[in-house]
Protein backbone atom coordinates (compact mmCIF):
# COMPACT_ATOMS: atom_id res chain seq x y z
CA UNK A 1 0.00 0.00 0.00
CA UNK A 2 1.61 3.36 -1.13
CA UNK A 3 1.22 5.76 2.00
CA UNK A 4 -0.27 9.02 0.87
CA UNK A 5 0.88 12.14 2.83
CA UNK A 6 -2.20 13.48 5.10
CA UNK A 7 -1.45 17.37 3.92
CA UNK A 8 -2.55 15.95 0.21
CA UNK A 9 -3.57 18.60 -1.37
CA UNK A 10 -5.96 18.66 -4.78
CA UNK A 11 -4.48 20.16 -8.17
CA UNK A 12 -6.16 23.67 -8.68
CA UNK A 13 -6.13 22.75 -12.22
CA UNK A 14 -8.54 20.18 -11.13
CA UNK A 15 -10.31 22.00 -8.58
CA UNK A 16 -10.67 24.94 -11.14
CA UNK A 17 -13.39 22.68 -13.15
CA UNK A 18 -15.57 21.60 -10.06
CA UNK A 19 -18.95 23.68 -9.41
CA UNK A 20 -20.37 25.54 -6.76
CA UNK A 21 -22.69 22.62 -5.44
CA UNK A 22 -21.50 20.46 -3.33
CA UNK A 23 -21.73 17.01 -4.10
CA UNK A 24 -22.96 16.20 -0.53
CA UNK A 25 -25.83 18.09 -1.07
CA UNK A 26 -26.45 16.59 -4.62
CA UNK A 27 -26.70 13.32 -2.89
CA UNK A 28 -28.94 14.47 -0.33
CA UNK A 29 -27.09 14.28 2.74
CA UNK A 30 -28.70 15.75 5.92
CA UNK A 31 -32.28 15.57 4.30
CA UNK A 32 -34.76 13.59 6.17
CA UNK A 33 -37.45 12.92 4.30
CA UNK A 34 -37.19 10.20 1.38
CA UNK A 35 -36.03 11.23 -2.88
CA UNK A 36 -34.90 8.85 -5.63
CA UNK A 37 -31.01 9.51 -6.15
CA UNK A 38 -29.57 12.34 -8.24
CA UNK A 39 -26.92 11.64 -10.88
CA UNK A 40 -24.15 13.16 -9.12
CA UNK A 41 -21.12 11.61 -11.32
CA UNK A 42 -20.17 8.62 -13.85
CA UNK A 43 -23.02 10.24 -16.55
CA UNK A 44 -23.25 9.17 -19.63
CA UNK A 45 -23.32 12.95 -20.82
CA UNK A 46 -21.68 14.67 -18.35
CA UNK A 47 -22.86 18.36 -19.82
CA UNK A 48 -25.76 17.06 -17.67
CA UNK A 49 -24.67 17.14 -14.73
CA UNK A 50 -22.56 19.70 -11.86
CA UNK A 51 -19.88 17.62 -11.65
CA UNK A 52 -18.92 16.63 -15.22
CA UNK A 53 -16.86 18.97 -16.01
CA UNK A 54 -14.57 17.17 -13.28
CA UNK A 55 -15.41 13.88 -14.99
CA UNK A 56 -13.92 15.13 -18.66
CA UNK A 57 -10.80 16.34 -16.74
CA UNK A 58 -10.22 12.82 -14.76
CA UNK A 59 -10.56 10.99 -18.28
CA UNK A 60 -8.18 13.38 -19.71
CA UNK A 61 -5.71 13.40 -16.99
CA UNK A 62 -5.82 9.58 -17.07
CA UNK A 63 -4.76 8.29 -20.40
CA UNK A 64 -2.29 5.39 -19.74
CA UNK A 65 -2.15 3.38 -22.89
CA UNK A 66 -3.26 -0.05 -20.87
CA UNK A 67 -6.52 2.47 -19.62
CA UNK A 68 -7.48 3.19 -23.23
CA UNK A 69 -7.30 -0.40 -24.50
CA UNK A 70 -9.49 -1.66 -21.57
CA UNK A 71 -12.13 0.81 -21.76
CA UNK A 72 -11.95 0.02 -25.60
CA UNK A 73 -12.54 -3.71 -25.05
CA UNK A 74 -15.52 -3.16 -22.56
CA UNK A 75 -16.65 -0.36 -25.17
CA UNK A 76 -17.13 -2.98 -27.87
CA UNK A 77 -18.50 -5.71 -25.88
CA UNK A 78 -20.94 -3.09 -25.06
CA UNK A 79 -21.43 -2.31 -28.28
CA UNK A 80 -22.34 -5.99 -29.37
CA UNK A 81 -26.08 -6.08 -30.20
CA UNK A 82 -28.08 -8.35 -27.71
CA UNK A 83 -30.08 -10.99 -29.57
CA UNK A 84 -33.96 -10.95 -30.52
CA UNK A 85 -35.80 -12.46 -27.63
CA UNK A 86 -37.01 -16.02 -28.77
CA UNK A 87 -41.04 -15.78 -29.28
CA UNK A 88 -41.71 -18.61 -27.15
CA UNK A 89 -40.26 -18.19 -23.61
CA UNK A 90 -38.74 -21.85 -22.06
CA UNK A 91 -41.39 -22.67 -18.98
CA UNK A 92 -40.23 -23.48 -15.30
CA UNK A 93 -40.82 -22.23 -11.63
CA UNK A 94 -39.34 -19.64 -10.76
CA UNK A 95 -37.48 -21.65 -8.09
CA UNK A 96 -35.82 -23.30 -10.94
CA UNK A 97 -35.36 -20.49 -13.10
CA UNK A 98 -33.15 -18.90 -10.63
CA UNK A 99 -31.25 -21.82 -9.84
CA UNK A 100 -30.58 -21.94 -13.37
CA UNK A 101 -29.66 -18.14 -13.86
CA UNK A 102 -27.19 -18.63 -10.82
CA UNK A 103 -25.51 -21.45 -12.08
CA UNK A 104 -25.64 -20.09 -15.72
CA UNK A 105 -24.18 -17.05 -13.94
CA UNK A 106 -21.64 -18.49 -12.00
CA UNK A 107 -20.34 -20.59 -15.39
CA UNK A 108 -19.99 -17.45 -17.25
CA UNK A 109 -17.43 -16.37 -14.12
CA UNK A 110 -19.96 -14.07 -11.53
CA UNK A 111 -18.17 -15.43 -7.87
CA UNK A 112 -21.65 -14.54 -6.27
CA UNK A 113 -25.06 -13.86 -7.51
CA UNK A 114 -28.65 -13.19 -6.24
CA UNK A 115 -31.88 -11.72 -7.20
CA UNK A 116 -34.54 -9.06 -5.94
CA UNK A 117 -37.67 -7.23 -6.88
CA UNK A 118 -37.09 -4.10 -8.42
CA UNK A 119 -37.97 -1.00 -5.80
CA UNK A 120 -38.72 1.69 -8.53
CA UNK A 121 -37.21 3.74 -5.93
CA UNK A 122 -33.40 2.27 -7.30
CA UNK A 123 -34.02 4.63 -10.24
CA UNK A 124 -32.87 7.92 -10.46
CA UNK A 125 -34.74 11.20 -10.74
CA UNK A 126 -36.12 11.56 -14.26
CA UNK A 127 -35.46 7.85 -14.67
CA UNK A 128 -37.53 4.70 -14.65
CA UNK A 129 -37.22 0.97 -14.29
CA UNK A 130 -39.33 -1.41 -16.28
CA UNK A 131 -38.16 -4.67 -15.35
CA UNK A 132 -39.62 -6.49 -12.12
CA UNK A 133 -36.82 -8.37 -11.18
CA UNK A 134 -32.96 -7.79 -11.14
CA UNK A 135 -30.30 -10.23 -11.04
CA UNK A 136 -27.34 -9.00 -9.24
CA UNK A 137 -23.86 -10.40 -10.44
CA UNK A 138 -20.62 -10.15 -7.94
CA UNK A 139 -17.12 -9.99 -10.20
CA UNK A 140 -14.57 -10.76 -7.68
CA UNK A 141 -11.27 -8.03 -7.91
CA UNK A 142 -7.78 -9.47 -7.39
CA UNK A 143 -6.93 -8.94 -3.90
CA UNK A 144 -2.75 -8.66 -4.27
CA UNK A 145 -3.44 -5.76 -7.50
CA UNK A 146 -5.75 -4.07 -5.06
CA UNK A 147 -3.09 -4.07 -2.61
CA UNK A 148 -1.01 -1.15 -5.10
CA UNK A 149 -4.06 1.18 -4.04
CA UNK A 150 -4.12 3.98 -5.19
CA UNK A 151 -1.59 3.49 -7.77
CA UNK A 152 -1.73 2.11 -11.91
CA UNK A 153 -1.60 -1.22 -11.00
CA UNK A 154 -5.16 -1.32 -8.66
CA UNK A 155 -6.87 1.04 -11.24
CA UNK A 156 -5.94 -1.16 -13.92
CA UNK A 157 -7.38 -4.11 -12.15
CA UNK A 158 -10.81 -1.87 -11.06
CA UNK A 159 -10.76 -1.33 -15.24
CA UNK A 160 -10.25 -5.04 -15.97
CA UNK A 161 -13.28 -6.42 -13.44
CA UNK A 162 -15.57 -3.93 -15.12
CA UNK A 163 -14.83 -5.48 -18.34
CA UNK A 164 -15.53 -8.87 -16.93
CA UNK A 165 -18.79 -7.06 -15.53
CA UNK A 166 -19.62 -6.41 -19.31
CA UNK A 167 -19.15 -10.01 -20.44
CA UNK A 168 -20.69 -11.11 -18.03
CA UNK A 169 -24.32 -9.29 -17.70
CA UNK A 170 -24.42 -9.51 -21.81
CA UNK A 171 -23.78 -13.21 -21.42
CA UNK A 172 -26.00 -13.75 -19.06
CA UNK A 173 -28.59 -11.32 -20.85
CA UNK A 174 -27.83 -12.96 -24.00
CA UNK A 175 -28.76 -16.59 -22.49
CA UNK A 176 -32.15 -15.48 -21.11
CA UNK A 177 -33.27 -13.77 -24.27
CA UNK A 178 -32.44 -16.87 -26.58
CA UNK A 179 -34.48 -18.67 -24.15
CA UNK A 180 -37.48 -16.55 -25.03
CA UNK A 181 -36.94 -13.93 -21.83
CA UNK A 182 -36.31 -10.53 -22.25
CA UNK A 183 -33.75 -9.15 -20.41
CA UNK A 184 -31.63 -6.09 -20.01
CA UNK A 185 -27.82 -5.81 -18.70
CA UNK A 186 -26.33 -3.04 -16.53
CA UNK A 187 -23.40 -2.27 -15.16
CA UNK A 188 -21.17 0.22 -13.79
CA UNK A 189 -18.47 2.40 -14.09
CA UNK A 190 -21.15 4.50 -15.69
CA UNK A 191 -24.60 5.23 -13.42
CA UNK A 192 -26.91 4.27 -15.99
CA UNK A 193 -30.68 4.25 -14.67
CA UNK A 194 -30.26 3.01 -10.99
CA UNK A 195 -28.13 2.75 -7.80
CA UNK A 196 -26.78 -0.73 -8.02
CA UNK A 197 -25.69 -0.79 -4.26
CA UNK A 198 -29.52 -0.77 -2.68
CA UNK A 199 -30.39 -3.79 -5.27
CA UNK A 200 -27.18 -5.54 -3.97
CA UNK A 201 -27.84 -5.22 -0.74
CA UNK A 202 -31.62 -6.73 -1.21
CA UNK A 203 -29.99 -9.30 -3.33
CA UNK A 204 -28.41 -10.62 -0.50
CA UNK A 205 -24.65 -9.38 -1.63
CA UNK A 206 -23.79 -7.73 1.26
CA UNK A 207 -24.15 -5.23 3.64
CA UNK A 208 -23.19 -1.18 3.15
CA UNK A 209 -19.67 -0.70 4.95
CA UNK A 210 -18.55 2.46 6.99
CA UNK A 211 -16.85 2.98 3.23
CA UNK A 212 -19.85 3.43 1.33
CA UNK A 213 -19.26 0.00 -0.59
CA UNK A 214 -20.94 -3.44 0.08
CA UNK A 215 -18.99 -6.01 2.00
CA UNK A 216 -20.16 -9.39 0.93
CA UNK A 217 -19.00 -12.46 3.67
CA UNK A 218 -16.58 -14.09 1.39
CA UNK A 219 -15.05 -11.40 -1.05
CA UNK A 220 -14.86 -8.71 1.08
CA UNK A 221 -15.13 -5.65 -0.67
CA UNK A 222 -12.73 -6.64 -3.41
CA UNK A 223 -15.53 -6.50 -6.18
CA UNK A 224 -17.61 -4.94 -8.68
CA UNK A 225 -21.35 -5.20 -9.58
CA UNK A 226 -23.44 -6.09 -12.68
CA UNK A 227 -26.97 -6.90 -13.29
CA UNK A 228 -29.41 -8.23 -15.11
CA UNK A 229 -33.43 -6.41 -15.06
CA UNK A 230 -36.12 -9.26 -16.29
CA UNK A 231 -39.88 -9.57 -16.31
CA UNK A 232 -39.98 -13.02 -15.77
CA UNK A 233 -40.70 -14.30 -12.46
CA UNK A 234 -37.98 -15.43 -9.98
CA UNK A 235 -37.31 -16.35 -6.80
CA UNK A 236 -35.69 -13.36 -4.68
CA UNK A 237 -32.89 -13.81 -2.12
CA UNK A 238 -33.04 -11.91 1.43
CA UNK A 239 -30.51 -9.26 2.11
CA UNK A 240 -28.03 -10.58 4.67
CA UNK A 241 -26.94 -9.61 8.24
CA UNK A 242 -23.68 -11.19 9.38
CA UNK A 243 -22.95 -8.20 11.87
CA UNK A 244 -20.80 -6.64 9.43
CA UNK A 245 -22.51 -3.13 9.98
CA UNK A 246 -22.26 -3.87 13.66
CA UNK A 247 -18.31 -4.36 13.15
CA UNK A 248 -17.94 -1.03 11.01
CA UNK A 249 -18.81 0.53 13.67
CA UNK A 250 -15.90 -0.25 15.86
CA UNK A 251 -13.57 -0.53 13.54
CA UNK A 252 -11.71 2.44 11.91
CA UNK A 253 -9.60 0.57 9.42
CA UNK A 254 -10.52 3.02 5.87
CA UNK A 255 -11.13 5.95 7.91
CA UNK A 256 -7.32 5.71 8.91
CA UNK A 257 -6.52 5.07 5.64
CA UNK A 258 -8.31 7.12 3.76
CA UNK A 259 -5.87 10.56 2.50
CA UNK A 260 -8.41 12.98 2.47
CA UNK A 261 -10.44 12.08 5.32
CA UNK A 262 -13.61 11.18 3.58
CA UNK A 263 -14.87 8.80 5.66
CA UNK A 264 -17.24 9.56 8.35
CA UNK A 265 -16.98 8.01 11.72
CA UNK A 266 -21.06 8.01 12.16
CA UNK A 267 -23.97 7.15 9.96
CA UNK A 268 -25.43 10.25 8.66
CA UNK A 269 -29.30 11.09 7.60
CA UNK A 270 -28.83 10.77 3.64
CA UNK A 271 -32.32 11.24 1.98
CA UNK A 272 -34.79 9.93 4.59
CA UNK A 273 -31.93 6.82 5.80
CA UNK A 274 -29.85 6.34 8.51
CA UNK A 275 -26.65 4.89 6.48
CA UNK A 276 -22.88 4.90 5.96
CA UNK A 277 -21.58 7.50 3.97
CA UNK A 278 -18.22 8.95 2.50
CA UNK A 279 -17.89 12.53 2.17
CA UNK A 280 -18.02 12.99 -1.53
CA UNK A 281 -16.36 16.90 -1.75
CA UNK A 282 -13.59 15.17 0.01
CA UNK A 283 -13.46 11.57 -1.81
CA UNK A 284 -13.80 12.51 -5.35
CA UNK A 285 -10.59 15.10 -5.83
CA UNK A 286 -8.23 12.48 -4.58
CA UNK A 287 -10.13 9.80 -6.75
CA UNK A 288 -10.09 11.89 -9.78
CA UNK A 289 -5.92 12.19 -8.90
CA UNK A 290 -5.47 8.46 -8.79
CA UNK A 291 -6.92 6.89 -11.75
CA UNK A 292 -10.23 5.34 -9.04
CA UNK A 293 -7.58 5.32 -5.56
CA UNK A 294 -9.78 1.89 -4.05
CA UNK A 295 -7.84 2.03 -0.80
CA UNK A 296 -10.52 1.63 1.69
CA UNK A 297 -11.77 -1.54 -0.55
CA UNK A 298 -8.00 -2.74 -0.37
CA UNK A 299 -7.32 -2.47 3.52
CA UNK A 300 -10.70 -3.35 4.44
CA UNK A 301 -10.13 -6.64 6.78
CA UNK A 302 -13.01 -8.28 5.15
CA UNK A 303 -11.32 -7.99 1.88
CA UNK A 304 -8.21 -9.72 3.20
CA UNK A 305 -8.51 -13.30 2.04
CA UNK A 306 -8.53 -15.94 4.62
CA UNK A 307 -9.05 -12.70 7.37
CA UNK A 308 -12.51 -11.87 5.86
CA UNK A 309 -13.89 -15.94 6.66
CA UNK A 310 -12.52 -16.06 9.69
CA UNK A 311 -14.21 -12.45 10.87
CA UNK A 312 -17.40 -13.63 9.46
CA UNK A 313 -17.09 -17.01 11.66
CA UNK A 314 -16.58 -14.79 14.64
CA UNK A 315 -19.18 -12.96 13.86
CA UNK A 316 -21.73 -15.50 13.20
CA UNK A 317 -19.93 -17.02 16.96
CA UNK A 318 -20.69 -13.92 18.83
CA UNK A 319 -23.93 -13.28 17.38
CA UNK A 320 -25.11 -16.83 18.92
CA UNK A 321 -24.03 -16.56 21.76
CA UNK A 322 -25.46 -13.19 22.20
CA UNK A 323 -28.85 -14.39 21.56
CA UNK A 324 -27.91 -17.60 23.64
CA UNK A 325 -27.29 -14.64 26.53
CA UNK A 326 -30.57 -12.90 25.66
CA UNK A 327 -33.47 -14.54 27.64
CA UNK A 328 -36.69 -14.62 25.05
CA UNK A 329 -40.10 -13.03 26.74
CA UNK A 330 -41.43 -16.46 27.09
CA UNK A 331 -38.17 -17.43 29.46
S1 LIG B 1 -11.87 5.89 -2.54
FE1 LIG B 1 -12.43 7.82 -1.54
S2 LIG B 1 -13.19 7.16 0.47
FE2 LIG B 1 -12.02 5.43 -0.35
S3 LIG B 1 -9.94 5.74 0.49
FE3 LIG B 1 -10.00 6.70 -1.55
S4 LIG B 1 -10.48 8.83 -1.15
FE4 LIG B 1 -11.02 7.68 0.68
S1 LIG C 1 -12.34 -1.12 7.10
FE1 LIG C 1 -13.51 -1.52 8.96
S2 LIG C 1 -14.89 0.26 9.15
FE2 LIG C 1 -14.12 0.25 7.07
S3 LIG C 1 -15.69 -0.84 5.91
FE3 LIG C 1 -14.13 -2.35 6.49
S4 LIG C 1 -14.86 -3.24 8.43
FE4 LIG C 1 -16.03 -1.34 8.08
Amino acid sequence: MVTVPRDWHPDPEQMACWPEVSGNDINGLGEDTFRRPRHVYWADDPTSIPHGQAQLWYHGRNTDPAFTQERATRAAIQAQPLPDTAPEPRPGTPAAWSADIKAKATALGAEAVGIARVNPDWAYEGRAISQRFIIVLAIAMDHDAMQSAPETAAALEVMRQYTRCAQVARGLAGWLRRKGHDAVPAQGPMSGDMVLIPAAIAAGLGELGKHGSLIHPKLGSCFRLAAVLTDMELDTDMPLDFGADGFCTHCRICADHCPPLAILPEKQTVRGARKWYVDFDRCLPFFNETAGCGICLAVCPFSRPGVGGNLVAKLARRSGREKQETPGPEA
